[in-house]
């Protein structure tokens, strides 16, 4: 079986023991859980759009180690097609869910384990290509969603990993086993790692010889014994357990992030892609980052369109879309959004192959893609904030709409347009909020920021690639100035 449907993937789920914490009490049943399932409903279109042809070019690829059909999810991008495929499908997603579906962070450490794997064992003579490989066939095989995880805690940003005081702050290696590993830490921000079935853990800075113990990556299932998750809070999380779905903006789609621990968690040798090559953790962290800084490119704007769409329809159910400032703010917005659209799929076309043979993005544009990324969508959000009026933070709940008495109030005040009922006005300014204020600001504002790295790592790869004396020289040749 190499195509989950929905509802195999939403078996698969329950039978997973997930040790998942929410309001300091321990979740039974994750899967129907009102705060987490509408972040379980975006990973799901991940499976859902694969079982429609319509969008099969874009969902569904043929393995290159098996060559049966798998879900681009799980996929080790092959050509520059695959890459810009890639992009223009997280953009479809986002467009579908206007939210951050998850299954992305899987798929970009699958790409950059597999092509620093196999330079590690070039160097080394070590086994670790081979080896995850087999793991990825498997993952191919059942259609799995994984978490990547890379960001530790950090502790003192000023001190490497073995200077800080407490050990933990970066996971690393506590315990070397015949047969396997321990390890101790945590990984924070965690996407999507309720809704995967295994946890596939980097390194998350570069590293010195003094660091080797923390130079280490692995994938193990998420409910092994040891792992504890605690679920991130979102602005208005709690609306999801009222009556009504009016108040949560986005009724369906979600996201989520968690704090995850790993307490002694055990690592069987064969699920060890890296054990204190400390050399190789730059590179592992360099091609995950460059990846998932791409992802950017696309998701983000298909969550950008979503927004550009209601701002377009709260200003024809305002009455405001004549005017030419909001046709001008509209254009703004489209301008920005494939603005960031433009550097996804550049940084794609531009790839090139490893010398693993899978392709790879280009380490430059996806760092400017992604520093876009950190600007643009609160622009867009100014915009939407600034056409939808004020009401979108200022109205009345669901409950007063559905009051007898209050209901008929509301009804009349807030109406726009005659001809358009004040409910379907109140459904667009809340989605505008939940992008912008509610829940999925996590993912559309706060992410664009902080998400694939803070705006300064990427500047620090701008600056790296950016070749500076190749581009004096071109000054020189101009010049006739020699030397
Ligand atoms: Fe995918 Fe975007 Fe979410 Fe990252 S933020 S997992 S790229 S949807
Ligand atoms: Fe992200």
């Amino acid at each position: 079986m190499a195509l989950k449907t929905p509802q195999e993937y939403l078996d698969s789920l329950r039978k997973l023991n997930l040790e998942v914490y929410l309001f300091g009490e321990r979740v039974k049943d994750p899967v129907d859980n009102p705060i987490i399932r509408p972040s379980l409903n975006s990973v799901i279109m991940t499976y859902e759009l694969a079982q429609d042809p319509k969008y099969a070019e874009l969902m569904v690829v043929d393995s290159h180690m098996t060559g049966e059909k798998i879900n681009r999810f799980t996929h080790i991008h092959q050509s520059t097609d695959d890459l810009v495929k890639k992009v223009k499908m997280q953009r479809l997603l986002g467009q579908k869910t206007a939210a951050c579906f998850q299954r992305c962070v899987g798929m970009d450490a699958f790409n950059a384990v597999y092509s620093t794997t196999y330079e590690t064992d070039q160097k080394y003579g070590t086994e670790y290509h081979a080896r995850f490989k087999k793991f990825l066939e498997y993952v191919q095989r059942e259609d799995l969603t994984v978490d990547g995880a890379m960001t530790d805690p950090k502790g003192d940003r000023g001190l490497s990993p073995s200077q800080q005081e407490d050990p933990d702050l970066f996971l690393h290696i506590v315990e070397k086993r015949a047969d396997g590993i321990v390890v101790k830490g945590a990984k924070v921000h965690q996407t999507g790692i309720v809704n995967s079935h295994e946890v596939l853990v980097m390194p998350t800075i570069s590293m010195t010889e003094e660091d080797k113990d923390y130079a280490v990556a692995f994938s193990v299932p998420s409910d092994t014994k040891g792992i504890k998750i605690i679920y991130g809070r979102q602005s208005c999380d709690t609306r999801k357990l009222e009556e009504g779905t009016l108040d949560r903006g986005n009724p369906k789609f979600g996201g989520h992030e968690a704090l995850v621990i790993f307490d002694d968690v055990f690592v069987p040798t064969e699920r060890i892609f890296m054990c204190e090559e400390y050399d190789f953790s730059g590179m592992l962290v360099e091609r995950f980052a460059g990846f998932h800084r791409q992802s950017y490119g696309g998701c983000k704007v298909g969550v950008g369109d979503v927004l550009i769409g209601a701002a377009a329809l709260v200003s024809d159910y305002n009455g405001t879309k004549k005017a030419s400032h909001i046709k001008d703010k509209l254009i703004e917005m489209i301008h920005l959004n494939e603005t960031l659209y433009c550097a996804g799929i550049a940084c794609s076309s531009e790839g090139h192959p490893t010398v693993a043979g899978s392709y790879e993005i280009d380490m430059l544009l996806a760092n400017i893609c992604k520093q876009n990324v950190t600007r643009f969508p609160y622009e867009i959000a100014r915009l939407a904030e600034d056409i939808a009026g004020g009401l979108f933070v200022t109205m009345p709940s669901e409950k007063d709409y559905r009051d007898p008495v209050l209901g008929g109030y509301i009804e009349k005040y807030l109406k726009g347009v005659a001809s358009v009922p004040t409910i379907d006005r109140m459904k667009v300014l809340r989605l505008i909020e939940n992008l912008t204020l509610g829940t999925a600001a996590v993912g559309y504002r706060t992410e664009s920021m902080h998400g694939a790295g803070s705006p300064q790592a990427q500047r620090i790869m701008i600056s790296r690639q950016s070749n500076l004396e190749v581009k004096k020289q071109l000054v020189k040749d101009i010049l006739d100035i020699k030397g």
